[in-house]
C-alpha cells in the first residue's frame, strides 16, 4: 500500500481569512482572541480538507512565516526585542514588522529604526519562490532555548480532531543556512548548540506520541560545500537517537551531486522532488537502502497546471511494486505556493479553468494516485478519463496554439537582438537629442497611488465609471504628475503609472495568452498576497498598450518623457507560467510581443523607453551551474524586446535589487543605454560591484530609499552620488530614487525629489 501525505497547506485561506484577521488585529479593531480564533479556525479547517491522506502537516501554519516560527521555536530572538514588555506574540509580530501592533509608540533610540517599534527583521526570497522568510538573526553568542508550546498546542488541536499528525519542522542545516551572521561568526559553529535543541524538541514530540517527523532540509538541493556536507552528516547521526522517525524532506529541484549524501543519512525516509528531473529521481530509487521510506514529490506544488495522471501511474506502478509499502506519494513542496481552491474561480472561463489545480484540486489528484496503485486503476477509472480528456483539451486549444507567434518566433533571429550601433556611437546621438545637463535626474516610474486613482479604477471595474470617464480620470493624475516634475525642475519626466494596477497585470491584461484568477492569491509575506497572472497560451499583443498614455503624457511637456514598460522576464517570473514548452520560449514569445510596443513608442515620438525588469534576478537558478544558461536567454529575451529602436532612442533598465556582483556582467550585456537600480536600501552594498567591473553605460544608483517614509536631505544624496563617482566615471551617472513611488504620498515625495534636484545641481557646479 502506498502512503499518501503533505507537505504543507496554504495558511491564509481560501477568502484570504488569516489576512484580514491579521490586519485587523495590528489595527486595534479587533482583539487577541479574535485573531487566535480564526487562525484555529483556518487551521481545522484545512486539517478537514486534507482528510483521506495518512499523514497531514501540523506546525506548518503560521500566523506570519514559518522561519520566524522556527526562531521563535529554537528561542532566537534578536536581543533587541527582548527587553521589551508584552508576551511572545508581541515580540513575534515586532520582529515581523516592527511593531506588535499599529498604534505601538515610535522610537527613536539607535537601535530602532523610524518605521516601528523595532527594526524589523530582514526579509528576504525563500529559495527561488516570490516567498518571502524573516532571515534568522545569528552571532558567535546566539543561544538556543527550545519553547515548543506552538507546535505542541497544534498537535494537541489536530490530536482533538483525529488527524493523523506529522509535524513538520525546518531542519537545522537550512535553518542555519537561511540565516545570517552579520558579526562575521561562522554559522556552522552554531551547529552542536542547535542540535541539543533539536535533540529535546523530538523527544517531546515522541512523548506526545508522535510517529514521524517531516523535517525540511530544501538547501539539499543547492551546491554544498565539504563544510555543510560535513554539517548534514553530523545534524542526523545525532538526531537518529531520537524515538521518533524523521523523514528528510528536499524541494524546489533535484539533488544530483548530494543524492549520495541525502541517500546514505541515517533517517527513517527521504522526499524528493521528483518532477524536477526524472533520470536523478531515478538514480536515488536505485541508491536508497531498501529499508528507508522513499516519498516522491509528483504533484507540482509550485504551478498551477493539472497533473498527467495517466502518465505518472505508468511511471508509478513498477515503482509501487518494488518498493511495496515504502512509497510515498506527495506533492513535490508544500501547497504554500499554490492558491486555495479552483473552486472560487466562477469568473474564469471555463476552458482555461478545466486544465487547472489548485492545493484542493491537488490533494484530489493526491488521493486519485493513491488509489489507483492500491486499488488498481479501475477503481477510478473516471477520474482518470476525465483528467485525460482535461489534458487533451489543453494539448489540442487553438487558445493555446497560435501559428502566427510560432511563425514570428521562427523569424526572430539573433540579428534583432542588436541594436544598429555600439553604445560608443549612441550615446553622442543621444546627447544631441536629448540636450541633457551632466547628472540628470529621473524617477523610476510610479507616483503616488492616491485613494483617488485607487476609488477610480474600482469604480470603473464596477461600471459605475464609463471607459471616457476614467480615461478622464487617469490624464488629469498625468496631467498632474507632469506639472509636479517640471515645478520640481526633474531632467526626464513620466507619466507615473496611475492606470496601472500592478506592473505584470496590467500588461498582461492586454496580451493574448493571459488569462487572471479572481481568487489565485499566494502570500507574499506576513499578510500580503499576490494574485499571479496565468500565462497559459502563445502570447501576443492585440493592440498597444502604453503608447496613448505616454504619447499624452509628452504632449504636456517639452521635456523628455520616458515610456514605461515591463519587461519580459519580469513577466514570466511573476506570472504562473505553463509548462507544456521551456520557459525559455515563453519568454521569447512575451519579448517579440512587447517589442512592438517598444517600436510604437518610439514611432510616436517617445525618445526614451524604460523596460522594467524588477525580477530579472530572481529567476536565477538555484544551483550555480545552471545560472549561465538562464542568463543565456534571459538577456536575449531583453534584447530582443528592447534594441530594435534607432540609435538615438534611449533604452533604460531598472531593477530592484542590489545583489549584483554576481551577474554585472550579464547586466552589461543587456546593453541598455541606462540602467537604475536600488542602492541606498542595502547600504550602498551595489557600488561594490563596480570596484572590479568597468560598467560601459549610463547608470543610476538610486539615491534614496523609497520604503521608507523618510526624507532625505540634499547632503545625503550629494555625499552618495560622491561615492558612487569614485566607482563610476562621472559623465555615466544619473540621479534617481532607488524604485518607483507608487507607495508614498505626495508630501513625502515633492520634499524628497527637490532635495535630489538641488543634489544634482550641487554636483553639476562642482564638476
Ligand atoms: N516602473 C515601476 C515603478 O516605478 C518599477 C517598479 C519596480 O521596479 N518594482 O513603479
Ligand atoms: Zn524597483
Amino acid at each position: 500500500m502506498v502512503t499518501l501525505h503533505n507537505l504543507g497547506f496554504p495558511r491564509i485561506g481560501a477568502g484570504r481569512e488569516l489576512k484580514w484577521a491579521l490586519e485587523r488585529y495590528w489595527k486595534g479593531e479587533q482583539g487577541r482572541d479574535v485573531l487566535l480564533a480564526t487562525a484555529a479556525e483556518l487551521r481545522a479547517r484545512h486539517w478537514t480538507a486534507q482528510q483521506g491522506l495518512d499523514l497531514v502537516p501540523v506546525g506548518d501554519f503560521s500566523l506570519y512565516d514559518q522561519v520566524l516560527d522556527m526562531s521563535f521555536l529554537l528561542g532566537n530572538l534578536p536581543e533587541r526585542v527582548r527587553g521589551y514588555h508584552g508576551d511572545t506574540l508581541d515580540n513575534y509580530f515586532r520582529v515581523a514588522r516592527g511593531r506588535s501592533a499599529d498604534s505601538e509608540q515610535h522610537d527613536h533610540d539607535a537601535h530602532h529604526d523610524c518605521c516601528g517599534g523595532v527594526a524589523a527583521g530582514e526579509m528576504t526570497k525563500w529559495f527561488n519562490t516570490n516567498y518571502h522568510y524573516i532571515v534568522p538573526e545569528l552571532t558567535a553568542a546566539t543561544q538556543f532555548k527550545l519553547n515548543a508550546s506552538r507546535l505542541l498546542d497544534q498537535l494537541a488541536e489536530a490530536k482533538g480532531q483525529g488527524v493523523r499528525a506529522k509535524p513538520v519542522l525546518i531542519g537545522p542545516v537550512s535553518y542555519l543556512a537561511l540565516g545570517k551572521a552579520h558579526d562575521g561568526s561562522v554559522k556552522l559553529d552554531l551547529l552542536p548548540r542547535l542540535l541539543t535543541v533539536y535533540g529535546e524538541l523530538l523527544g517531546q514530540l515522541a512523548a506526545q506520541g508522535v510517529e514521524w517527523v517531516q523535517i525540511d532540509e530544501p538547501i539539499l538541493v543547492t551546491e554544498l560545500d565539504a563544510d555543510w556536507q560535513h554539517a548534514f552528516n553530523t545534524a542526523y547521526h545525532q538526531l537518529k537517537s531520537s524515538r521518533v522517525k524523521i523523514l528528510l524532506a528536499s524541494y524546489f529541484g533535484a539533488l544530483l551531486d548530494n543524492k549520495y549524501l541525502a541517500a546514505n543519512l541515517p533517517v527513517a525516509g527521504l522526499h524528493i522532488d521528483a518532477l524536477a528531473d526524472r533520470a536523478d529521481a531515478e538514480q536515488l530509487i536505485g541508491l536508497l537502502p531498501a529499508h528507508k521510506v522513499l516519498s516522491l514529490g509528483v504533484i507540482d506544488g509550485r504551478n498551477i497546471w493539472k497533473s498527467d495522471l495517466g502518465a505518472l501511474l505508468d511511471w508509478l506502478e513498477p515503482i509501487a511494486a518494488r518498493l511495496g509499502g515504502s512509497l510515498w506519494l506527495a506533492p513535490t513542496c508544500s501547497l504554500l505556493h499554490v492558491p486555495v481552491d479552483l473552486q472560487s474561480e466562477t469568473r474564469l472561463d471555463p476552458e482555461i479553468r478545466s486544465w487547472l489545480a489548485f492545493a484542493l484540486q491537488k490533494l484530489e489528484e493526491l488521493r486519485l494516485l493513491g488509489r489507483a496503485l492500491n486499488e488498481g486503476r479501475a477503481a477510478v477509472a473516471q477520474a482518470l478519463a476525465d483528467n485525460a480528456a482535461a489534458l487533451a483539451s489543453r494539448h489540442a486549444s487553438p487558445r493555446v496554439h497560435d501559428a502566427a507567434v510560432q511563425q514570428a518566433l521562427a523569424h526572430a533571429t539573433p540579428a534583432l537582438e542588436q541594436r544598429h550601433s555600439a553604445y560608443a556611437v549612441r550615446a553622442p546621438l543621444q546627447a544631441a537629442k536629448l540636450h541633457l545637463p551632466a547628472f540628470p535626474t529621473t524617477t523610476i516610474g510610479s507616483f503616488p497611488q492616491t485613494p483617488e486613482i485607487r476609488h477610480a479604477r474600482k469604480e470603473y471595474k464596477a461600471g459605475r465609471l464609463s471607459d471616457a470617464q476614467y480615461q478622464a480620470a487617469m490624464r488629469a493624475e498625468i496631467a498632474h504628475g507632469v506639472r509636479e516634475q517640471e515645478a520640481l525642475g526633474l531632467d526626464v519626466l513620466v507619466h507615473g503609472e496611475a492606470e496601472r494596477n500592478d506592473m505584470v497585470e496590467y500588461f498582461g491584461e492586454q496580451l493574448a495568452g493571459y488569462a487572471f484568477s479572481s481568487q489565485g492569491w499566494v502570500q507574499s509575506y506576513g499578510s500580503r498576497c499576490v494574485k499571479p497572472p496565468i500565462l497559459y497560451g502563445d502570447v501576443s499583443r492585440p493592440h498597444p498598450i502604453t503608447v496613448e498614455w505616454i504619447r499624452y503624457a509628452q504632449s504636456l511637456t517639452r521635456r523628455p518623457m520616458k515610456g514605461m514598460l515591463t519587461g519580459p522576464v519580469t513577466m514570466l517570473n511573476w506570472s504562473f507560467v505553463r509548462d507544456d514548452q521551456p520557459r525559455a520560449i515563453t519568454c521569447r514569445q512575451l519579448a517579440l510581443a512587447l517589442r512592438g510596443e517598444v517600436l510604437d513608442l518610439e514611432a510616436a515620438g517617445v525618445p526614451i523607453i524604460q523596460i522594467d525588469e524588477a525580477a530579472f534576478r530572481e529567476g536565477l537558478p538555484l544551483r550555480r551551474a545552471h545560472w549561465q544558461e538562464y542568463l543565456d536567454w534571459a538577456i536575449a529575451s531583453f534584447r530582443l524586446m528592447a534594441n530594435g529602436v534607432r540609435d538615438e532612442t534611449q533604452i533604460h533598465s531598472h531593477m530592484c535589487y542590489s545583489e549584483f556582483n554576481d551577474i554585472i556582467a550579464a547586466i552589461a550585456a543587456m546593453d541598455a543605454d541606462v540602467i537604475t537600480i536600488e542602492n541606498s536600501r542595502s547600504g550602498q552594498e551595489l557600488l561594490g560591484a563596480f570596484e572590479h567591473f568597468a560598467y560601459p553605460n549610463g547608470i543610476g544608483p538610486g539615491v534614496y530609499d523609497i520604503h521608507s517614509p523618510n526624507v532625505p536631505t540634499q547632503e545625503a544624496i550629494v555625499q552618495r552620488m560622491r561615492q558612487a563617482a569614485r566607482r563610476i566615471p562621472a559623465n555615466q551617472l544619473w540621479v534617481n530614487p532607488d524604485c518607483g513611488l507608487k507607495t508614498r504620498q505626495w508630501s513625502e515625495v515633492r520634499p524628497s525629489l527637490a532635495h535630489m534636484v538641488a543634489a544634482a545641481h550641487e554636483l553639476r557646479r562642482a564638476a
